[in-house]
């Protein structure tokens, strides 16, 4: 054979450790990523290197961002990395791309997907008025333009990125007005037994918070019925804690409930899926070693099920081995052997964090009908009760043919998640009946260039 075209998407941990791994075994993979710098989203760099030293941007985790963003120039001459580049679409042995110089196609005979995670959000009454940020948005926000979303911010959640971006903000010199768990204190307690199998990581996560209270925030648990007042923009949040209700001033609020794998690609490469009840999502089915269902398709790191950015470096040189096995490659056996029991391991701590953070069904079951959950499209919870229950809609594919939710520009991406749970709350059915809105090309709005589509 000549030698195989290996494509990895996704320059975040997974996707680099992926590379690092062909590499040295003197593969030349092409790396496609729409940022401009490799780094993925924890380790995310301006886009023109703006020159802030890593500890400011990355706290904690400087000296990890730094061993990842070491990797591009030792990789230089031995990978093909397309930055700026998105990978807008998947067929069985190559995918479309859009870049600087336009659109190309790139055919591959085995591919690595490594595509990360968004923000998970729901919505709830004002989520739509100007100064509601995603969570995760409002952190890139600081990292990637070294700006803030407002002057008094808040911040709202449920999720381990909650004290981070608040405490992160809170080290810029942002005034955080308040910092609003949707999950119960008690659950904290209940995930700390696993946690404790990673105790530096559980350090500092209670380092944020420590921070935080020193610095006077103040701090709700189970917190329900938020709600963003304003006339043309963000004024006050309003919510219930401890069944009394209370109001907060702020002119920006940071906001989402979790994280949720991108795996448009994966779907569109024709691999099988299956529902993960832990982070209640439809992922591509895999083995440990990140082999999905197709043949010399590998998925790893978050966009494969969200582990986190450890996980997500051992996940990409895992999945990396076992292309080189299945090529017919030489791979060290021993290391893939540790790298599957260190993600076990690190899969210990992920349950802990899951306990910790559980789903808020309550932001699901308080939702009134006339709250927009289909921002594209304009479609209000109602109208998904409605397909639900008079149209027997209990999947979202069905309720997206009668409501046009999901149909817009994200292609669901940003409402798909909260409208299955809707759906499979309205109807009183478990939420991996709702199913997943099925991924269509373009996976993200593209401009319609000539010859694009040919
Ligand atoms: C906004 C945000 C902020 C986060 N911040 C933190 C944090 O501070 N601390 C923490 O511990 N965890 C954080 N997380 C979680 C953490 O980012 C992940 O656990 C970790 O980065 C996963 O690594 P990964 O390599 O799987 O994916 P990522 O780091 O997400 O990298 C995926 C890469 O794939 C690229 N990509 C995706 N789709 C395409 C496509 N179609 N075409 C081209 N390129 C594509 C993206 O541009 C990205 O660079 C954050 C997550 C999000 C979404």
């Amino acid at each position: 054979m000549a030698e195989p075209r290996v494509v990895v998407v996704g320059a975040g941990p997974a996707g680099m450790r992926a590379c690092a791994a062909l590499a040295e075994a003197g593969l030349r993979p092409v790396l496609v990523d729409e940022a401009a710098r490799p780094g993925g989203r924890i380790y995310q760099q301006p886009p023109d290197g703006a020159g802030r030293p890593a500890r400011e941007l990355y706290g904690l985790e400087a000296a990890k961002a730094t061993r990842i963003h070491a990797l591009a120039p030792a990789l230089a001459g031995r990978i093909d990395h397309r930055a700026e580049t998105l990978a807008w679409n998947c067929f069985a042995d190559a995918l479309d791309l859009l870049g600087p110089g336009g659109p190309s196609r790139v055919e591959f005979d085995a591919l690595v997907l490594a595509t990360g995670a968004t923000d998970l959000a729901l919505p709830f009454p004002g989520w739509t008025l100007p100064g509601v940020y995603a969570l995760g948005g409002a952190q890139i926000a600081l990292k990637a333009q070294g700006c803030a979303i407002g002057r008094r911010v808040a911040f709202l959640g449920a999720g381990p990125l909650l004290p981070l971006v608040a405490c992160q903000y809170l080290e810029a010199g942002v005034a955080v007005a308040a910092v609003l768990d949707a999950t119960p204190f008690l659950a904290k307690l209940r995930g700390l037994p696993r946690m404790l199998s990673a105790p530096a990581t559980l350090a500092k996560g209670m380092l944020y918070v420590a921070r935080l209270r020193r610095a006077g925030v103040p701090m709700f648990f189970d917190v329900r019925r938020p709600r963003v007042e304003g006339r043309g923009r963000v004024e006050r949040l309003r919510f219930e804690a401890g069944g009394v209700e209370r109001e907060v001033a702020c002119d920006a609020l940071g906001a989402s409930f979790g994280l949720r794998s991108e795996t448009q690609l994966a779907d569109l490469a024709g691999c099988r899926f299956e529902f993960d009840p832990r982070t209640r999502q439809h992922v591509p089915a895999r083995d440990a070693a990140g082999r999905s269902s197709r043949r010399h398709v590998y998925v790893a790191g978050d966009g494969a099920g969200i582990g986190g950015a450890d996980a997500a470096e051992l996940a990409g040189e895992r999945a990396a081995l076992a292309l080189l096995e299945d090529l017919g490659l030489s791979f060290d056996a021993n290391r893939a052997a540790w790298l599957e029991g260190s993600l076990a391991r690190l899969d210990v701590f992920r349950r802990g964090l899951e306990a910790a953070y559980p789903f808020p069904e309550h932001m699901v079951r308080d939702l009134d009908d006339a709250t927009m959950l289909c921002r594209c499209e304009g479609i209000a919870a109602g109208a998904l009760r409605e397909a639900a229950i008079a149209k027997d809609a209990g999947e979202v594919n069905r309720a997206k043919a009668f409501t046009r939710v999901g149909m817009g520009r994200c292609q669901g991406r940003m409402c798909g998640r909260a409208a299955a749970e809707v759906l499979a709350m309205a109807r009183g059915e478990a939420l991996g009946q709702a199913g997943r809105l099925r991924a269509q090309p373009p996976v993200k709005p593209i401009p319609m260039l000539p010859g694009l589509l040919s």
